[in-house]
């Protein structure tokens, strides 16, 4: 996610516009309640976003920013306004889409953070509780790194995945892993929520993140190293 190299370069003092937009989401997660089609005020951020300040990051958020109305037009906007990232938190499967994958890239998305609970179609789906997901987020994930090369000929955006480790997903990581490895995905992401205790790092050839791990990178070391920014900003 936020160790894009790009931002990784970004002198000391970037701070991102966290864009919290509505309380819809198309998966019915069971670690999380942001279900329905509460879409919020899009609106409001596109005011957030205008007022842009020292902001060199802006990072869409809460529930599933991808399908909202005026997604794209908050993009495009960002980048007419020279954002150097602009990132998105999603569960991708908007992306099964290729009309709406190049529009996106289109408008300057230049880094995707996708959450994929496991490899295998029925623990995904245990967990989105949406039958067809595990698919579609599979096909967001291949349209995004073929239509970024494709499409993007300045820069190529950043897929990121990123697995919460759950009961249910996590004594097959280092599958998972292995998985999105061959899916060319950019980077993973792996967040130990804390109630798991002596899960190991899985061996993996891709940028690794991780979070809530006893040895390995914690957000600390990042920040010292100058890697994540210390003012990150919540608007
Ligand atoms: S995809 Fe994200 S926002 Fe949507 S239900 Fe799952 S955890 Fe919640």
């Amino acid at each position: 996610m936020l160790l894009n190299q790009d931002i990784g370069h970004l002198e000391d003092g970037v701070s991102a516009k966290i864009i919290r937009v509505g309380k819809g989401c198309n998966n019915h997660c069971i670690t999380c309640n942001s279900c329905g089609k509460d879409f919020g005020n899009f609106s409001n951020a596109l005011k957030k976003i205008q007022n842009k300040g020292n902001s060199e990051q802006v990072i869409f958020t809460g529930s599933e920013p991808a399908i909202q109305p005026g997604f794209i037009e908050a993009v495009k906007m960002s980048s007419n306004l020279e954002y150097r990232s602009i990132q998105v938190i999603s569960n991708g499967r908007i992306f099964a889409s290729g009309d709406f994958t190049k529009k996106a890239l289109e408008a300057g998305l230049s880094e995707i953070l996708i959450k994929f609970p496991s490899h295998k179609k029925d623990i995904f789906e245990k967990i989105t509780r949406v039958p067809g997901s595990y698919e579609q987020t599979i096909q967001g994930i291949k349209n995004l790194k073929r239509r970024s090369k494709k499409f993007n000929y300045l820069f190529e955006a950043v897929v990121v995945c990123g697995i919460y480790i759950t009961e249910d997903n996590n004594n097959e990581i280092q599958e998972t892993v292995g998985f999105l490895e061959k899916l060319d995905v950019d980077e993973i992401f792996l967040i130990n929520t804390g109630e798991l205790k002596n899960i190991e790092v899985p061996k993996t050839k891709v940028p690794i993140f991780t979070l809530g791990f006893k040895s390995t990178n914690r957000y600390e070391d990042y920040v010292k190293k100058g890697v994540l920014s210390p003012k990150t900003t919540d608007f």
